[in-house]
Parts: C-alpha cells; sequence; structure tokens
C-alpha cells in the first residue's frame, strides 16, 4: 500500500496542474480522496502500472492488478521474483535493447518509451509498449515507475497495413497495365512505369515531368479528353473509354481507359485515377477481322455484304442529285474452262488480275465488289448520262480481253455484262441486282463479250429460261432431240458428205434452233450428253449410208467449246469411232476459233489428241471471232469453213473487198480445204466457184433435213446431183 500511494504520488506529481488551477480545483472539489481515486484507476488500467528495481532481473517491488490480464503471472507471482522475473518475461530477443534504452534514459534523467515482445505464461507472445522514468524511493534508492500496456493489436493492424501498402506498391510498379492519377487541367499526379512505357517514356517521372497538357500533347483528337472529361462530370467513371494517343516518338496507337474521379471528404473533386491499356494490336486484329467480313480474301475487293452498304449509298445519292446509280454484273465467259483445265491455283491469279484490271477502268468513286466465283459487280455513281456509262463498259471490255499472262501461258477470256439502273429498273440494292444479272444473261445468249441493258421484258426471259432450262433437261429421254443432215457440195456439185445439225422438237416450246440452246446446254452442263447423242447418231448414220452404197461420204460435227475445254473429247469421240465402225477419214470435227482461245495450250493438246485418231478438223464460221493467222498456222486443222455473213455479203459488196476472197486465198496458202457455208444464190455460188473453193453448203442445195428426207431427196436421186 505504501507502494501505492507512492505511486498515486508519483501520477499526481506527473499531472500536477499550475498552481492557480489546482488551487482553482481544490476550491472547487474540496473533499474529493486522490488516495482511493488513484487505487480504483490502478485497478482499473488495462495495463500494468509497475514500480521495479533497476537491477538484471527489474525485480518488481509493486505491480497493479493488470499484471495478470497483460502476462497471465498474478501480481503476487511477478512482485519480488517469487514465480518469474520481469526479465524473464522479457522475449529474449529483445531483452538486449529493452535494458539499453532504459538505462540511457535512466543516465540521462529521462522518460523512455520502449516497445517489446513479452512472452506470457501461456507462451502467447505480445507487444508491449513500456512507458516509465527513474524516481527516487522512499529509501532515497533509484528505481522505475512506469505503465506496460498491451499494443499487439496495433502493431498487428500496423503491420498489416504496411504489408498491404508493399502489396499495392508492387501492383503498381509491375503491372502491365498503366495506373495513374491526373488531375482536371491535365497533369500527372502519379504514374507506374508500365504506363511510362505504354506512352514511350523511359521512366513514370519523365512522363509526369514532360506531360503538362493531356488532351493537347497526348490525344490525337483532343476532343476526346474533352469526351473523357464529360463521361467522368456525368457519371463519375468511365470504362473501356477507347482513344487514339500520341507517343512520345510520334506514333500512334490505341489506348482503353477505366477511370474514375477520386472525390474528397466534403465531396469535392480531388483528381482522376484509372488504368490504361494499349489495346492496338486488338484494334488491328478487329479492323482486319472486319475488313475481312466485308472483303473478299483472294482479291481483296468488297464482298457482297459491303456491295450491298456502297449500292444504299449509291442510291440515297442519286436520289439526292438526280443522277444514275449503275449496277453491272460481269461473268467472265470462258472461266470455268481455265480453272478446270489449268487448275485453281492459275484460276486465282486470272481472278486477281480481272480484279487489277476492273479496278483500273473505275473511278475513286466507284465500287468494284467480287460477287462470287468470276462474277464482278460493279456499282457507278455520278453518271448522268448513259454515254458516259457506255464509255466505262467499253474500257472494261477491252481491258478484260487482253490477254492475261498466268502460269506462264496467255490466257484469253471475256465477259457478258448486265446493267441496270437506278431509278427505272429498279428500287433497292436488291432488285437492282437482281436485274442487272438477267440482263448478264441476255448478253450471254446474245454472243458474250458484250453488254445488255435491262429491261422489263428481261424479267420475263429470266423466268422463261427457268423452265426451258427444264424442259432441255427432259429432251434426251424424251426423245425430242433428233439430228438433221445437211449436204456438202463438191466442186461439180456432188454432194460429198454432210453435216449433223441438232433439231430440238420440244413439247413446251415447239421447234427450237440450236442458237437458242446450245449455250444454255453448255451453261448446265447438258451439252455432254447432247455432244454424245449427236456424234453417236451422226457417225451411224455415216455408216449406214455407206452399207447402204451411197458411197463413203463425210460427217461433219459441231463440237462445243465446253466439251473441247472440259470432258475428255478424244476419249469420246475414239470410243463412238469403234463403236460405230467409222472411218475416221470419214468424220469431220467442227470447233469454232473461240472454242480455242479460251485456254491455248489444252485446246492445242486436244486438237493433237484428236488428229491423232485420224479425224480431220475444220475450223467453222472463221472470221467472226479472233481470225488469226498464227493460231491457224499453230493449230493442226485442215478445213477452213467461211462464216456465211461474208457470203451473203457478197451480193451487196464490190466484189474486190470481198473478204470471201482473201479468206480463200488465206486457206489455200495454208494447204487447207476452204468451204463456204450459206450458200444461198447461184450469184454467190458462181462467185464463189471463180474464186476456188473446195465446197459449199446452203439452201441453194439443201436445208438441213431428216435423215429419211436425204435418202430420198438427195441421195436416191438418179444421178446424186444436186
Ligand atoms: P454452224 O455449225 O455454222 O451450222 C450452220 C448453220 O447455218 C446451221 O444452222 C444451218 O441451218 C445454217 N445454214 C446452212 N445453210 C444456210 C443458208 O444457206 N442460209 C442460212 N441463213 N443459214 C444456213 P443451225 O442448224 O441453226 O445451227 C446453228 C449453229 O448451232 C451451228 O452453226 C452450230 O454452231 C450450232 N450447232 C448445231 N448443231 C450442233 C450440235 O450438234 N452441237 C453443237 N455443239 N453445236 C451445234
Ligand atoms: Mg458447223
Ligand atoms: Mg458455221
Amino acid at each position: 500500500m505504501r507502494a501505492a500511494s507512492a505511486l498515486a504520488g508519483w501520477l499526481v506529481a506527473r499531472r500536477a496542474p499550475a498552481a492557480a488551477d489546482s488551487e482553482k480545483i481544490n476550491a472547487f472539489w474540496p473533499a474529493v480522496d486522490t488516495r482511493s481515486m488513484l487505487d480504483r484507476v490502478m485497478q482499473m488500467a488495462e495495463g500494468m502500472m509497475f514500480r521495479c528495481a533497476i537491477d538484471g532481473e527489474w525485480t518488481m517491488h509493486l505491480v497493479s492488478d493488470g499484471c495478470l490480464e497483460l502476462t497471465g503471472y498474478t501480481p503476487a507471482e511477478l512482485v519480488g521474483n517469487r514465480a518469474v522475473s520481469y526479465e524473464d518475461i522479457t522475449h529474449a530477443e529483445d531483452r538486449q535493447a529493452v535494458r539499453e534504452t532504459i538505462l540511457a534514459a535512466v543516465a540521462e534523467g529521462v522518460r523512455y518509451r520502449v516497445s517489446y515482445r513479452i512472452r506470457c505464461r501461456d507462451g502467447v507472445e505480445k507487444w508491449v509498449l513500456e512507458r516509465g522514468c527513474r524516481i527516487c524511493d522512499e529509501r532515497g534508492q533509484w528505481v522505475l515507475e512506469g505503465f506496460v500496456e498491451d499494443i499487439s493489436e496495433r502493431v498487428h493492424s500496423r503491420d498489416a497495413l504496411a504489408e498491404a501498402e508493399a502489396r499495392y506498391r508492387s501492383i503498381f510498379e509491375h503491372s502491365t497495365e498503366g495506373i495513374f492519377q491526373t488531375t482536371a487541367d491535365g497533369r500527372y499526379l502519379s504514374a507506374n512505369p508500365a504506363l511510362a512505357a505504354i506512352y514511350g517514356y523511359e521512366s513514370a517521372a519523365e512522363l509526369i515531368g514532360d506531360l503538362q497538357n493531356i488532351g493537347a500533347q497526348l490525344y490525337v483528337d483532343p476532343q476526346r479528353r474533352e469526351a473523357f472529361k464529360r463521361i467522368m462530370a456525368e457519371s463519375g467513371a468511365v470504362h473501356g473509354f477507347e482513344a487514339q494517343i500520341r507517343r512520345r516518338d510520334g506514333s500512334v496507337i490505341w489506348i482503353s481507359e477505366n477511370a474514375r474521379s477520386v472525390l474528397g471528404p466534403d465531396g469535392e473533386f480531388l483528381y482522376y485515377e484509372g488504368a490504361v491499356q494499349d489495346i492496338t494490336a486488338n484494334k488491328q486484329y478487329q479492323e482486319q477481322l472486319e475488313h475481312q467480313a466485308s472483303h473478299d480474301l483472294l482479291t481483296g475487293l468488297p464482298n457482297r455484304n459491303l456491295l450491298n452498304d456502297r449500292l444504299q449509298q449509291a442510291i440515297s445519292h442519286a436520289e439526292r442529285n438526280g443522277y444514275f446509280a449503275v449496277v453491272a454484273f460481269i461473268d467472265l465467259d470462258n472461266f470455268k474452262y481455265i480453272n478446270d483445265s489449268l487448275g485453281h491455283l492459275v484460276g486465282d491469279e486470272l481472278l486477281v488480275e480481272i480484279a487489277r484490271r476492273l479496278q483500273f477502268c473505275l473511278r475513286s468513286t466507284d465500287t468494284v465488289a467480287r460477287y462470287g466465283g468470276d462474277e464482278f459487280v460493279l456499282v457507278l455513281n455520278n453518271h448522268y448520262a448513259v454515254g458516259s456509262i457506255v464509255h466505262v463498259l467499253d474500257r472494261v471490255l477491252t481491258e478484260i480481253q487482253r490477254p492475261v499472262l498466268a502460269a506462264g501461258q496467255e490466257l484469253f477470256v471475256t465477259c457478258s455484262i448486265g446493267l441496270s439502273l437506278y431509278p427505272s429498273d429498279g428500287g433497292d440494292a436488291q432488285s437492282l441486282i437482281k436485274n442487272a444479272d438477267a440482263a448478264m444473261y441476255l448478253a450471254k445468249s446474245r454472243g458474250r463479250n458484250n453488254y445488255q441493258f435491262f429491261t422489263h421484258r428481261l424479267n420475263t426471259l429470266a423466268t422463261e429460261r427457268v423452265t426451258f432450262e427444264g424442259s432441255l433437261r427432259r429432251a434426251l429421254e424424251r426423245e425430242e432431240l433428233h439430228v438433221y443432215f445437211q449436204p456438202k457440195i463438191g466442186k461439180d456439185r456432188r454432194p460429198l458428205g454432210f453435216e449433223a445439225l441438232i433439231r430440238w422438237n420440244s413439247a413446251e416450246h415447239g421447234w427450237v434452233p440450236p442458237d437458242k440452246f446450245i449455250g444454255i446446254a453448255e451453261e448446265t452442263g447438258l451439252i455432254e450428253p447432247i455432244t454424245e447423242f449427236v456424234l453417236n447418231t451422226a457417225c451411224l448414220q455415216a455408216v449406214t449410208w455407206s452399207r447402204a452404197g451411197y458411197g463413203d461420204l463425210n460427217m461433219a460435227v459441231n463440237l462445243s467449246a465446253r466439251s473441247l475445254q472440259q470432258t475428255d473429247v478424244t476419249a469420246l469421240v475414239a470410243k463412238v469411232l469403234s463403236q460405230t465402225g467409222l472411218d475416221p477419214q470419214r468424220l469431220e470435227i467442227e470447233i469454232t476459233e473461240s472454242m480455242i482461245i479460251g485456254n491455248v495450250d489444252r485446246s492445242l493438246a486436244t486438237l493433237h489428241k484428236l488428229k491423232a485418231l485420224g479425224v480431220r478438223l475444220a475450223v467453222d464460221d472463221f472470221g467472226t471471232g479472233y481470225s488469226s493467222l498464227s493460231y491457224l498456222q499453230r493449230f493442226p486443222v485442215d478445213i477452213l469453213k467461211i462464216d456465211r455473213s461474208f457470203v451473203r455479203d457478197l451480193d451487196v459488196v464490190a466484189c474486190d473487198s470481198h473478204i470471201a476472197k482473201l479468206v480463200v486465198l488465206l486457206g489455200h496458202s495454208l494447204g487447207l480445204i476452204v468451204v463456204a457455208e450459206g450458200v444461198e444464190t447461184e450469184s454467190q455460188y458462181e462467185y464463189l466457184e471463180a474464186l476456188g473453193c473446195d465446197e459449199y453448203q446452203g439452201f441453194l442445195f439443201a436445208r438441213p433435213l431428216a435423215p429419211g428426207d436425204i435418202e430420198t431427196q438427195i441421195l436416191r436421186l438418179p444421178a446424186v446431183t444436186v
């Protein structure tokens, strides 16, 4: 108790108010028993008040009741080191430091503060803070008086805080995202190394020092910074805010930002903070994807999707300005043969070149799109007269028909173009394309390598074509196809042979001339069974007539372009010859020039193979196609048939300028047999005879006839002279 009173005295002394104050207080509460009050405080205090000797054990003279809670030992156990000394309770690792701190303060006569660990009775470690000072006790000896409190919780939370801080630092320093704090007027308060790297700076400090006006220095479009601030003001945060940024070296990148406004306790704006990602690669990838979605991979031209957009634009443009919007549907005429015979790589090469040429023909405001396989669509803007459209189309036709060098060879293609005009031929993109497509078919049926404008009648034609195709498909099985024969006459007007010409007597369409269905049969592939049918029928007929005693007559059969380029026509001819037993010398295969030019090398090879079978080859309709002397020299042909248009001209054009004359001369100079077809009048015949033509064919002698009629009208005539 003595010790407790002494401690109370020390506390009173420590807290003694100024003399004037204490007088006032004493005047107010004269009866306060400070001693018992201090005893209560000692009992209640969370922590341990103590007085101890300055010795090796810190031998306690007195401790408050808090000793038990703090250390797990009762005051009785600790005082006088009865069970344990305070030196023992002090953590072994901290003892030395604690002693040094206290002794230093004792030596100087000042108060001390020291925190350290103690080990409690139950083995638990606690952090404590001890505050104290030396005093001279009642016996005149230096002792310590002080207070020890448990600060474990504080220490732990401080450690946790430090740890969290270090963790945050590490994230900030090592994040791959750029992290920042900026002011509203566009300066950096802080930035991490990743942000510096994204913006092209060596360090964050350099970035913070250099950028004083983010909007002007960083943003490619300073308006984006304004937009950022506006969104911030409205909603307090941005998510995935994208902008283009100019890096320190001037290169431009795309970034995406997540940021928020940081507000003070009173809701006042303090700064922005957030994170930045470089999304340039993503953007490029995205752009690439968008490009792929709207462009054709092979040619790089816009695809159907983009075509639709462009066409919509052209329509609204035309509507506003009163111009035409023109859709030109282009289909290559002999692409399929090239693709099938030379392979897709060569086909691709050809398409890329055609795409390039089409682009070259157009203005930058026009569009050329790849619509599918060998189909292209042009959208022409700002045309106010049909004349200017025609000008573009002529250029396209000329450009396309120039030879293309692919895989080391010259390829020739032409194209057929169908046109529709807004507003007259359709009010929307789909109907304009549909009608241009219909017009393209008209161009095909009119001999290809030309363009046709859409007329409303074409719609009906297009529908008719579908039923027509269906009928043609059934024609063979319904036995509607027949082979007629037209005599070919020699110098003495005697028939030397016949040309086999197909006839179609359709249940739905009546007699259909070959010109009307051969093209469609080629497009649909029906030409193959048809060719086989004609070849077989004609050869069989020649053998039959020969066996009937009408002599060895020649038989000419027309071969379509598709057969020559695609099917193994040599195998077919060989098969038919062997099945029918016709002497190959008697068979003449008629081809047109346009068949040869699609794929020159392949055609040449096929012709040589046919020649090897022993058959003869004739160039039909000579003078209407590419009429090239070099082809005639290179190809193994035997017969030249002057096109009937030149024979017709004989009646109207002055004799000297007749092309027929030149063709006869040319043919003979190459050692070829020259045949004139379409001879209708005696005067034509006389003139051709004078030129030295070898054979004649025409209505003057006979029309194409059914086999029965040939027998009665031609072969069974007494003098076999027509
Ligand atoms: P082409 O091979 O030039 O056949 C000659 C065409 O001229 C025939 O027309 C014939 O009827 C016609 N013609 C003959 N003499 C005269 C005449 O004096 N005046 C007039 N104006 N015309 C005459 P056709 O039979 O209508 O055949 C047309 C074309 O169809 C043929 O022209 C040929 O290229 C093709 N063709 C006919 N049959 C076949 C066939 O079986 N297969 C293939 N691939 N094409 C065929
Ligand atoms: Mg012919
Ligand atoms: Mg002909």
